[in-house]
């Protein structure tokens, strides 16, 4: 499948004709060509979101709204279709693009298409001193939405959406692995009416078409999902030119299992955490601590449920772990199961490629459990995204909360317990940007999203996603 850019309403070729190899995971194949975007094609994304922002910005919320809702809608109706494509271009469970992947992306749109109606500004009489104060909640101007490769349209549409419906008008570029939903995007946007330019797709490398969105003058803010290191590097563009920038990045999230905690649901859930998607979110809890009581029963039923999975062909239903992204990817993560021993680690279980019938050149690999004994080895200091978890034992509050804060990542933590004094001080002292207590990754997208230290700054979700994509301006007028 060939691929353009989507830029003012429209699918054209980049402008230097030149074309990049997508892979197929599942089979290792080349499957298409994306475009290899330059900085020219982003100055022609700028010039057309440009002009379409002083019509954007003062349509009506009512109409905007309507129109989110119409993406929604239709990312729904293509659903079947839409995972199909997610599946072929990640590797990922077609079951799972299709019960998580694609319906998340239509309730971002529908999400932030009724949060914009409810988004209101502030107002302050300053009494005895004769003035009124408001606040007005402006758009920025033309933004900058850059996003991974492990949840592409959930992510992509997860920055798109909040952008546009304050008003904004958007360069997006997704990840030069898994663009294919990203253009899909681009007809359905046209056949909600969404105007020309507001919306505008370029594809390519991130060191060229994505560093030229970041580096544009003209681009207000920049919001970025992807590694701890291409966040640093996009931060030292940005702040000298004082662009607003919202970064989500890497994790290296404890999942932190106390004895007293409802056993069979935390196996169940912990399997999840563990080795959705391939273990490639960033919200999986890779650095498992149990508590010793209960540390050989667990690894034992742990070992049991995992062996259970299934690795294979992501299009068959009964698949569980389909394959990994990228050649390059699967290499990086092989390399910590090469280097295990050296790394302090003893393999429990898994660490071998697996050999899918008539797949047979795909990155697939076994679901693999890790035993160590320091929380400072580099397995539990670095962040593999890939479906590799830790485990070690500890005995007290007071060591396990030292351990999960060790590290250079606050991104998220799971904890599973059933004192709630105990829940309240580690929820309170741990440092992670979300906390999940006896659950995994349940959403309310209100809630606010992000993570703290090498994870990132800034929140997405809810009002906090519009408060970004918005300058606060505001008026005093005395009488
Ligand atoms: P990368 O940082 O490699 O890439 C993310 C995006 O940035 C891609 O579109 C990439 O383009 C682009 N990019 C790369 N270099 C530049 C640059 N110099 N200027 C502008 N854009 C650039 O991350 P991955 O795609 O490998 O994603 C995995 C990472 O994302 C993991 O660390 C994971 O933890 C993190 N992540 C964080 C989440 C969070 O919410 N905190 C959620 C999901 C993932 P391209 O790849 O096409 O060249």
């Amino acid at each position: 499948m060939n691929i353009k850019n989507y830029i003012n309403g429209e699918f054209s070729p980049p402008l230097l004709d030149d074309w990049i190899d997508n892979y197929n995971p599942t089979s290792g194949k080349v499957y298409g060509q994306i475009p290899n975007s330059t900085k020219e094609d982003v100055e022609k994304a700028y010039t057309a979101a440009k002009s379409a922002f002083p019509s954007w910005s003062s349509t009506s919320l009512e109409k905007r709204s309507q129109i989110l809702s119409k993406i929604a809608q239709l990312i729904n109706k293509k659903l079947p279709e839409l995972a199909r494509a997610e599946t072929k271009d990640n590797g990922k469970p077609l079951q799972l693009a299709k019960a998580i992947d694609i319906p998340r992306a239509a309730a971002n749109f529908q999400f932030f298409a009724n949060a914009i109606t409810q988004f209101t500004s502030d107002a302050h009489e300053s009494i005895g001193l004769d003035a009124m104060n408001y606040t007005l909640r402006q758009p920025l101007g033309v933004v900058g939405c850059i996003s991974p490769w492990n949840l592409p349209l959930y992510l992509f549409t997860w920055k798109i959406a909040p952008a546009i419906a304050s008003g904004n008008c958007v360069i997006a570029k997704p990840s030069e692995i898994t663009p294919i939903t990203a253009y899909l995007l681009g007809e359905i946007c046209t056949e909600a009416g969404l105007p020309k330019g507001v919306l505008n797709i370029v594809h390519g490398l991130g060191t060229t078409a994505g560093q030229a969105i970041v580096e544009h003058p003209g681009v207000k803010a920049i919001s970025f999902t992807g590694g701890t290191e291409t966040g640093a590097h996009i931060a030292r563009i940005v702040a000298p030119m004082f662009k607003k920038l919202s970064l989500e990045l890497g994790g290296k999230n404890p999942n932190i299992i106390f004895a007293d905690c409802d056993y069979e649901e935390m196996l169940s859930t912990t399997v999840q955490s563990s080795f959705s998607n391939q273990g490639q979110i960033c919200l999986c809890g890779s650095r498992i601590f149990v508590e010793e009581s209960i540390y050989d029963k667990f690894k034992k039923d742990f070992v049991t449920a995992v062996s259970k999975l299934k690795v294979g062909n992501p299009f068959d239903d009964t698949t569980t772990i389909g394959a990994l992204v990228s050649k390059p990817h699967l290499e990086k993560v092989m390399s910590y199961i090469e280097n295990v021993s050296e790394y302090g680690g003893k393999i429990l279980f898994g660490g071998n490629r697996v050999s899918v019938n008539n797949f047979e050149d795909g990155y697939y690999l076994q679901p693999t459990i890790i035993e160590v004994n320091d929380n400072q080895c580099k397995l539990n200091q670095e962040e593999i995204f890939g479906p590799i978890v830790t485990i070690m034992p500890f005995n007290t509050e007071e060591e396990v909360l030292d351990m999960a804060n060790n590290v250079s990542y606050g991104l998220s933590a799971t904890l599973w317990t059933n004192d709630l004094k105990r829940t309240m001080r580690i929820s309170k002292n741990i440092h992670t940007g979300m906390i999940w207590v006896n659950t995994w990754l349940l959403r309310d997208l209100r809630t606010p999203f992000g993570g703290t230290k090498n994870s990132g700054v800034g929140r997405e979700g809810g009002f906090e996603g519009l408060r970004f994509f918005t300058e606060p301006k505001n008026i005093c007028i005395k009488y």
